[in-house]
């Protein structure tokens, strides 16, 4: 079976290793995000990518969800005694090889999807991993503050201002002039199901929708499209995901994200609410959790089960849950 998921970083990345667990000999391709893309000190770094990849790889650190484990941060000290930030960034001495190669290579001139390869045929990820595009996308947010309205970068809004400043816009820049990396388009359009991580809407699922093709292709392929919902009883189970959601005006909730994907209209359970005039947007499937039953997404079937990623075994089930929605 062929899997095609769009993903962010933890929870994209731990869905996924239900994923492999639920389909070991299925044939994943990830689309990862790279909307939160930063450069510093002149090391390019893509965060979710590389949390996709060290977590299917074994070398995420369990305890944090980002970064390597056995990780240690000799580097960041120094640069902190020199006063040279950002102080609000994480950057492990073990990770940071991982930057160098990836700079020297894209310095080199190869693109990023082949260097996205290179680093995997260390990790072994099991999947084949393709970055979204490319091309530079990088997600700023408008903010507005004692120094008035300006544009930050997304990292700085979720790290050192732990999105508490409210986003008056989320913009991945230069997302409207990018090309989906080779295979992408694909992807989605060869896949046997297709599937919506419990990623962040705005900021990991809808930075890749925004590369022009990609949202396309979701709603046209013949594959069944089945989304997990990352929002449970009104609130992100990690993150700040809500303020991302206000930004846009969408309501923190599991029906209100499901409708802002958007039902296709041709779900396999008919319902009442499918049948209504239905919008064409991306889901057959949407889960959501057991504390939110009873949610409702026009042109889409949804179904209630328990989506805490507590461990393997309870992720394995959520994959199920999916593949059974999509029929698959
Ligand atoms: P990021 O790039 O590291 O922020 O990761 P993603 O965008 O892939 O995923 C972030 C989202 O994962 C957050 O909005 C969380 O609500 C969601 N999330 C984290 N853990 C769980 C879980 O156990 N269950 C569900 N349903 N969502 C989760
Ligand atoms: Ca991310």
């Amino acid at each position: 079976m062929r899997v095609t998921a769009l993903a962010g970083g933890i929870g994209g990345a731990r869905f996924l290793r239900g994923v492999l667990a639920a389909l070991p000999d299925a044939d994943v391709t990830v689309i990862g995000n790279t909307g939160d893309d930063i450069t510093l000190h002149g090391l390019r770094i893509c965060p979710d990518l590389d949390t996709v990849m060290y977590t299917l790889g074994g070398g995420i650190s369990a305890e944090r969800g980002w970064g390597r484990e056995d990780e240690s941060f000799v580097v960041a000290e120094e640069l902190a005694a020199y006063g040279v930030g950002p102080a609000w960034f994480g950057l492990g001495d073990r990770d940071l090889a991982t930057h160098l190669v990836r700079t020297e290579m894209l310095d080199a001139g190869y693109p990023l999807s082949d260097v996205v390869r290179a680093l995997c045929e260390r990790w072994q990820p099991g999947v084949r991993l393709l970055p979204m595009t490319d091309d530079r996308v990088e997600t700023h947010v408008v903010i507005a503050d004692d120094d008035g309205q300006r544009a930050v970068h997304f990292q700085e809004w979720w790290l050192r201002l732990r999105a508490a400043v409210p986003a008056q816009a989320i913009v991945p820049l230069r997302a409207e002039t990018a090309k989906p990396a080779p295979g992408v388009l694909d992807a989605i359009g060869e896949a046997d199901v297709v599937l919506l991580p419990p990623s962040n809407p705005v900021v990991s699922i809808g930075t890749i929708l925004a590369v022009p093709g990609v949202r396309d292709a979701v709603r046209e392929t013949a594959a069944p499209v089945v989304g997990v919902s990352p929002i449970i009883g009104g609130a992100a189970v990690r993150g700040m995901a809500d303020a991302c959601l206000t930004a846009i005006g969408v309501e923190t909730s599991a029906q209100a994200v499901g409708v802002h994907y958007g039902g296709r209209g041709r779900a396999a359970v008919p319902s009442a609410a499918a049948d209504a005039a239905a919008p064409a947007g991306l889901l057959d499937g949407w889960l959501v959790d057991t504390v939110d039953a009873g949610a409702v997404v026009p042109g889409a079937t949804v179904l209630a089960r328990p989506l805490l990623m507590t461990d393997l075994a309870a992720t394995v089930a959520i994959v199920r849950s999916a593949l059974e929605v999509a029929g698959v």
